[in-house]
């Protein structure tokens, strides 16, 4: 049988010994790769003994590419997620010249991964600056293409910058530009089509594991044509694709304005016993203070390449930092998914034993359950939250909690492995 993992009639089929390909990553990638993986293997061992079993591959991207390759990013590495669809990657360091602004987003825009999904869960036992992290479980799909991140931008004084900005006054008229000579330019393209398809994966998600709902994060009171547009097209998307399935806010309007508010009330009441997906839609800096407010309200996100940035890493601060978090940039349709660290290469504490894996183990956890290995998923949760309710920590977690044992790296994934039920 193949070892390959493919996409037929839209369903991903993953073999029992898929070939996964890997970047150990710079910096920290080297301590925390080998762990994150021993530990993995160990939950699906344990889910699935010798019926299943992941047959790691590396290759190569980052400082290790260029030393051996001369090139940061091989066409190997892109031909090696090409052929096996599912891979997970440690942190890389941002290559100066080359051309490229950064490894993470040429890999985004080479396969055209368009969603970057973060969960944002608490773990009983890890500290967190919040009261009750326990009413955090939220799902950003933060727009992974588009936006403001597309990387059109112009420097002030440069012979293109002027043509650019003469055209805006000259051609299309525009007059609001405060300081014409000395501005620089950043084009947001935001379209039907990327607003779309990563709306419908968001609802697509939420209606898979029966979440209550999904909420667009919009900045379209002030940028009308691109952030409000990304809402209108969202609930255009919900009320015309998925119908019964969901109930929107739209909607709960327009009763409202028709029949009165009881009347909206009660469709909204009888939508939830029905267990369809409510789509809401919240602006992002009301929705900065709303996820600090009342977290419990809040469920599957849909967002813009910069709003999501900007949410991720509050979300994840809230219960417990960015060290934990994981991510996981997906094709949902090409079935192509690379997991990864949210965190840098941290070469500060690089080799010294100190890092957290748990970013990396738990993007490989959602690599688990990307490819329907439920069980061994849990597995590493279960095991994860026991470890952590133990207060069997890494260095940077040692140093906010009370009573905790210190642990190294790789001492850290043994104690995940050994709490492994
Ligand atoms: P960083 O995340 O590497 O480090 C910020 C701080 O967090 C440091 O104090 C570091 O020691 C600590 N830290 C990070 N991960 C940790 C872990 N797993 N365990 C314990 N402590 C951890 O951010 P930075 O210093 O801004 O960036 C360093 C390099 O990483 C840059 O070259 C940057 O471009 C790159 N980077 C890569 C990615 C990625 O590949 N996904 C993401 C962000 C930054």
């Amino acid at each position: 049988m193949s070892n390959k993992t493919r996409i037929e009639n839209g369903k991903l089929i993953v073999p029992d010994q898929p070939v996964i390909p890997y970047i150990e990553g710079d910096g920290i990638g080297k301590d925390i790769m080998l762990p994150s993986q021993k530990v993995i293997d160990a939950a699906v061992e344990k889910a699935y003994g010798k019926s299943k079993k992941i047959i790691w591959k590396e290759v190569l991207a980052g400082e290790k590419a260029f030393i051996e390759k001369g090139t940061h990013l091989p066409d190997e590495t892109l031909d090696a997620f090409r052929e096996h669809l599912i891979g997970i990657k440690g942190p890389l360091t941002t290559p100066i010249g080359e051309g490229i602004r950064s490894l993470n987003v040429a890999l985004r825009q080479t396969l055209d991964l368009f969603v970057y999904l973060r969960p944002v869960r608490w773990f009983k036992g890890v500290p967190s600056p919040v009261r009750y992290p326990s009413l955090v479980d939220m799902h950003i799909f933060r727009e992974n293409t588009e936006d403001i991140y597309a990387g059109i931008e112009y420097m002030a004084g440069e012979e293109k910058t002027k043509k650019f900005r003469d055209f805006l006054i000259n051609e299309m008229g525009v007059s609001k530009i405060r300081f014409p000579e000395t501005s620089s330019f950043g084009i947001k393209p935001v379209s039907k089509e990327g607003s779309e398809r990563l709306i419908r994966a968001a609802l697509e998600y939420a209606i898979q594991r029966n979440l209550p709902s999904v909420t667009l994060v919009h900045k379209g009171n002030i940028m009308k044509f691109t952030e409000g547009a990304f809402k209108n097209w969202g609930y255009d998307l919900a009320e015309n694709e998925f119908g019964k399935q969901v109930f929107t806010w739209r909607q709960f309007e327009k009763i409202k304005s028709e029949r009165g508010k009881m009347d909206a009330e009660k469709a909204l009441a009888d939508a939830k016993k029905a267990g369809k997906v409510i789509v809401k839609d919240v602006i992002t800096d009301a929705f900065l203070q709303e996820s600090l407010l009342r977290p419990f309200d809040y469920s599957v996100i849909a967002t813009m390449n910069l709003n999501g940035d900007y949410i991720s890493d509050q979300l994840a601060a809230m219960v417990g930092g960015i060290g934990i978090s994981p991510g996981a940039n997906i094709n949902y349709k090409s079935g192509y998914a690379i997991f990864e660290a949210t965190h840098g290469t941290a070469p500060n504490i690089a080799g010294t034993g100190q890092a957290n894996p748990s970013s990396l183990l738990l993007s490989g956890v959602m690599m688990l359950e990307y490819m329907g290995w439920d069980v061994a998923a849990e597995h590493v949760y279960d095991a994860m939250e026991h470890t952590f309710s133990k207060r069997f920590v890494t260095s940077d977690l040692y140093a906010q909690m009370d009573g905790a044992t210190l642990l190294s790296t790789s001492e850290f994934a043994d104690e995940i492995i050994k709490n492994m039920h």
